[in-house]
């Protein structure tokens, strides 16, 4: 934190530096000489059919059910109890001996989940924040993060976006002082090709500053929180600005992607975003194809799909790209809608036709019943330019809402329907209208807050897991800059 604090107190062009320096950094060991063969292994293996993708799936599958057995004390415990020889998991399918590991087991338990095999000179620290529940600090390894970056990157240069394009950054950790209240609101990662702006400073009165930047460097990729690029997406439009240039693309991580999110940026920028799902923990990642759709990433983790109560489907995965931290059919906290179509675009394994978020984010009824995807209530709205549900009793929803100018009552009554066809008359809808709606400690916005999940009416349901940290993106954590300075 001290050092934070140092790097808040440097002029600029320091800051500038620094991002730089942190950048030459990361381009040296995430994106080192591993990464570039990683990245052509998983290039391949996208050309493969589902079969051999398949088979290759769950040879890794038995190579680390073997390695967490022999190696990881809770595995140990856990085959014990269970009476299961490791020898006998050969697919996906066989994984169902075991119970689904949750992340309270995880976080209590951490350091059973270590494995003997991989030296802690060898580690490397990497965290999820957490939202509701607590974060989790655990072990990777240089190869497991540059095969995830490779995954990632695969999905990317799919699309057409480089090594070598430039990115105009909008992530939750920022790099500019709060306190700073003149441009530039954004900083330079050279090496990395990234500016990076800031998302806390993004607001009307300084949004003319944010456009002069972006027409003046003009990157060809708009990438980060769902939630801040829309922001910029909502102001672009509710003052009747554009950009001088059209962005080539746009990619989203760390939060959900809302359908009234993505619709604003297409609106605004004339690119339709891309949607890839990821997580620190490495136990699932989804990517969209160049047909637009979701497909699972077969190769890089072992998903499983299980019957989520209140609709959907949860995804629950083992990471066996991480030897140091072996996660056994680990609840993500998330789910999704199964798509049972076949895609054309010639992409490997099963595909998914939504990403509904975090599995907290339901409402319930005044009949118990629990209802998720409320986002698309919301979904053409143009002049609702933030919102989020907040509940803390069964069958009342208080829905905070920040307007975009020109906001009337017949948009009011327009939500009121659109919630009344999903929730009829089971549940108050009241309607709260505030300047701006606050973020996590992470600068994520939650869709549904709720006071609800604690309480002995919920006690009869699957509890919810924390959520994990979705990230999938190029996190500028503060530690990194510390470590930098330090
Ligand atoms: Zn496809």
């Amino acid at each position: 934190m001290k050092t934070e604090a140092l790097y808040h107190r440097m002029p600029i062009s320091a800051q500038h530096a620094v991002c730089s320096l942190v950048g030459w950094r990361i381009q040296h060991t995430r994106f080192g000489s591993g990464f570039t063969q990683q990245l052509l292994a998983a290039e391949q293996r996208q050309r493969w059919s589902s079969d051999q993708m398949l088979v290759f799936r769950d040879r890794r599958l038995q190579n680390f059910v073997r390695h967490a057995a022999a190696t990881v004390p809770y595995y140990r415990e856990l085959f014990r109890e269970h009476g299961v020889n490791p020898e006998r998991i050969r697919t996906l399918d066989d994984m169902r001996v075991f119970p689904v590991l949750t992340k309270s087991v995880v976080q209590e338990r951490q350091q059973h989940f270590f494995s003997s095999a991989i030296k802690p000179r060898d580690w490397r620290m990497t965290h999820t924040s957490g939202t509701t529940g607590g974060g989790l600090r655990f072990p990777t390894t240089l190869a497991a993060m540059q095969e995830q970056w490779a995954v990632w990157w695969r999905f990317r240069r799919r699309l057409g976006i480089s090594l070598r394009t430039w990115c105009g950054y909008f992530g939750g950790r920022s790099v500019v002082p709060i306190a700073q209240t003149k441009a530039p609101y954004w900083r330079y990662n050279w090496p990395g090709r990234q500016i990076l702006f800031s998302g806390y400073h993004l607001a009307p009165d300084t949004l003319g500053q944010y456009v002069e930047e972006l027409n003046r460097s003009q990157p060809a990729w708009l990438h980060g929180y769902p939630s801040i690029l829309s922001l910029l997406a909502e102001h672009l439009l509710s003052t009747g600005q554009s950009l001088k240039y059209q962005p080539k693309f746009i990619t989203t991580g760390s939060e959900n992607l809302q359908a009234r999110q993505s619709a604003a940026m297409e609106r605004a920028f004339g690119v339709r975003p891309a949607n890839n799902y990821g997580l620190t923990e490495a136990a699932a990642n989804v990517s969209e194809c160049t047909h637009g759709r979701l497909h699972v990433d077969e190769d890089f983790a072992a998903v499983e799909f299980l019957p989520n109560n209140g609709g959907g489907w949860r995804v629950v995965g083992t990471n066996f790209t991480n030897p140091a931290f072996p996660l056994l059919r680990y609840d993500v906290g998330d789910v999704v809608e199964l798509d049972e179509r076949s895609c054309d675009c010639g992409l490997p394994g099963r595909t998914i036709s939504a990403i509904d978020g975090r599995s907290e984010d339901y409402v319930v009824l005044r009949n118990g019943a629990r209802i998720g995807r409320m986002d698309h209530v919301f979904k053409d709205m143009t002049a609702v330019r933030e919102a989020q549900i907040f509940q803390n009793r069964p069958g009342v929803l208080m829905v905070r809402v920040v307007k975009n100018p020109g906001f009337s009552e017949l948009d009011e009554r327009h939500l009121r329907q659109e919630f009344f066809q999903r929730l009829g008359d089971q549940a108050d809808v009241q309607f709260d209208y505030v300047p701006k709606i606050a973020r996590t400690q992470q600068g994520k916005l939650r869709f549904v807050v709720s006071g609800l999940r604690d309480t002995p009416e919920m006690a009869n349901s699957v509890p919810p897991a924390a959520p994990s940290d979705v990230t999938a993106d190029a996190d500028w954590e503060s530690r990194e800059l510390t470590a930098a300075i330090a």
